[in-house]
Order: C-alpha cells, then sequence, then structure tokens
C-alpha cells in the first residue's frame, strides 16, 4: 500500500484522473499526496481532495511560479490553510537553475515555512543546486518537512537526514551514474517514494503515472541489494509517520 507522496492530478493532460486514480490503486499505490504549484491551481487541487478522499492537498507556491503571484496570495494561503485543515503547505523553495536571484525565493519559502509551523502541517520542499541556501534555512522548517524529489549528492542527503527531515525520491534518482551510491548512504528510515506525476516521465513524451510507483520501488530495490517487499515495508512505515494522523 503505496502513498505517491509527490503527484499533481491537475496537470495531466492525456489522461482521465479518474483512470489515473483507479489504475494507481489496482497497483497498490492507494493515497497521494498533491501539491499545488501556483494559486490559480489551489481550487482544482481543493476540488479534487474533495473528490478523492485518499488524496491530500498541499497549497504553495514553486518557485518557478514566483512572480506570478497576486498581491495578495500570503492571505489566501493562509485562508486555505484554515479551510482545508489536513491540507499539506507546498510546494515551495529554491531553484538555482531556473532561477539564480535567490532573494524572492528565500522570502517566498520562509512564509510558507511559517505557516506550517503555525498550523503544524508538513511542508513540502523543490530544491535544486540551492544546498547552502536551504541549509542556512533549516532552522525555519518543520520537522515533517520532505526534500522532493531528490537528486543531491550523498553528503547533501546526509545533511537532510541529520535534521529530521525526509527525502522523496522518484524516476530522477535512477538517471544519477552513482544512484547506488547515493541510495545507499540515505537512511532509509526518511525516505518516501513519489513518481512527480504527470512529469519526471520514464519514456521520453509520455506523462509519468503514479501505477509506476511499484516499479520505481523495485529498481530503488535492486540498488539497495534488498527485497522489494523489504523495502515496501520500511515505506509504509515512513508514509505513516510523514502522514500522521492524516491517513
Ligand atoms: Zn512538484
Amino acid at each position: 500500500m503505496y502513498v505517491d507522496s509527490h503527484i499533481h492530478l491537475q496537470d495531466y493532460k492525456t489522461q482521465d484522473i479518474k483512470n489515473v486514480v483507479t489504475n494507481a490503486a489496482q497497483n497498490g499505490v492507494t493515497h497521494f499526496i498533491n501539491p499545488s504549484a501556483r494559486p490559480k491551481d489551489w481550487d482544482k487541487v481543493a476540488e479534487l481532495a474533495l473528490l478523492y478522499p485518499q488524496l491530500v492537498p498541499a497549497f504553495g507556491v514553486h518557485p518557478w511560479h514566483i512572480d506570478e503571484v497576486p498581491a495578495d496570495w500570503e492571505q489566501r494561503l493562509e485562508n486555505m490553510l484554515n479551510k482545508y485543515p489536513t491540507a499539506f503547505v507546498g510546494e515551495c523553495g529554491i531553484d538555482r537553475l531556473k532561477n539564480p536571484d535567490t532573494v524572492a525565493q528565500i522570502k517566498i519559502l520562509r512564509f510558507h515555512a511559517e505557516l506550517a509551523q503555525k498550523y503544524h502541517r508538513p511542508l513540502i520542499i523543490h530544491s535544486v543546486k540551492a544546498d547552502s541556501e536551504m541549509a542556512s534555512l533549516f532552522d525555519a522548517l518543520p520537522k515533517r518537512t520532505v526534500f522532493h524529489s531528490f537528486t543531491g549528492s550523498a553528503e547533501w542527503g546526509k545533511m537532510i537526514q541529520n535534521r529530521g527531515f525526509f527525502i522523496g525520491l522518484n524516476f530522477s534518482i535512477l538517471r544519477k551514474k552513482n544512484a547506488a551510491e547515493i541510495l545507499r548512504s540515505l537512511n532509509l528510515r526518511q525516505i518516501l517514494l513519489e513518481t512527480d506525476g504527470p512529469y519526471q516521465n520514464i519514456e521520453r513524451g509520455s506523462e509519468t503515472l503514479p501505477q509506476n510507483l511499484p516499479d520505481l520501488a523495485q529498481k530503488i530495490a535492486v540498488l539497495l541489494q534488498m527485497p522489494t517487499a523489504e523495502l515496501e515495508e520500511l515505506i509504509v512505515e515512513n508514509q505513516n509517520v510523514f502522514l500522521g494522523e492524516r491517513k
């Protein structure tokens, strides 16, 4: 029973969402954490959460979209968290590959972290080429924070996990030359699996589906040289810790 810990169901273009959810369940992927990327997604994600009780919505502003926010976005984000008491915060973060100017990104990330602390909600972080900036913000982050789509170094993974944070793994880690080395250096008690669907396409041009999550688990287990069932057991425990009462 897997949770796809990071999926954007609102973004599928070639798939019917109902089929995506049904096919996932048939493959043992029964729950989802569904982040939004910008205010114009928020209502769509909230609507999906009402349609699918197995979906945890998350509200936030992705670092790629910080220029698209309306002036009152902060109040609107807080309103969403009040209105949806089980919602998580995110995704948010810093992406220096996309935008080397981190001033606004950090300011926006800090606001998300404050709200997550204030309302005791987990926080979903997107962090690319921003290790030192993120490390300097560790104190501001809630304990239940996940660094999603992790493709960083073994050292960076250790730094994140030593602070008690989680690491979200998807198919992109498998593209790293030293994937096995990175995976073996991680604390397996603090990892989650995700597809980041419809993104992180496994095959060029196709949308990634949550039904692929068991395949991801199997590929990671091979690199970890452990039985898939053993990894699955760990992941299920981790999911329960991260989702807490929610699941
Ligand atoms: Zn995402």
